[in-house]
């Protein structure tokens, strides 16, 4: 049986928090605001996942309501995820993203993110893609006042 998953998120930037992309800190003079870490691209990934095996979203597993998870790193909850699918005999065949982010400069720390995702994961590196594009200045991604993720999955069991 194989499932694709999807998923999507969106959080402003706001001076004075740290800019956390697929657990990588980027230095920016802007980053997430957000209940957790604020980390996009990992909550995508993580709605990807849990909507691939239909279990539910991160809103349901993760509410901004519980304390539990204020400013918790988005790793740990990717951590949790992941257990949750293996639990149910899930394998992860891949995971594709796409960051709209307009500054800084994704492709330096691409790799980096890559490797974190895979290793978190328990995949390889191979397995896991992100790429980023440019909001063309255009608002809100483009004058850097959000970053945006997207990306899916394909899950086997
Ligand atoms: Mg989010």
């Amino acid at each position: 049986m194989i499932r694709t998953g999807l998923g999507w998120d969106l959080h402003r930037l706001v001076e004075g928090r740290p800019l956390i992309i697929g657990g990588v800190t980027i230095p920016f003079d802007k980053g997430e605001a957000g209940h957790s870490d604020g980390d996009v691209l990992l909550h995508a990934i993580i709605d990807a996942l849990l909507g691939a095996a239909a279990m539910g979203d991160i809103g349901e597993f993760f509410p901004p309501s519980d304390n539990r998870w204020k400013d918790v790193s988005s790793i740990d909850l990717l951590l949790q995820v992941r257990e949750k699918l293996y639990a149910s005999g899930w394998t992860i065949e891949n995971i594709d993203c796409v960051i709209a982010l307009e500054t800084p400069k994704f492709l330096p720390w691409r790799e980096a993110v890559r490797q974190k995702i895979a290793e978190a994961l328990q995949i390889s590196l191979d397995q896991v893609f992100v790429k980023a594009k440019t909001g063309e200045g255009l608002a809100p991604i483009g004058t850097s006042e959000a970053v945006s993720a997207q990306a899916s999955c394909l899950l086997s069991r």
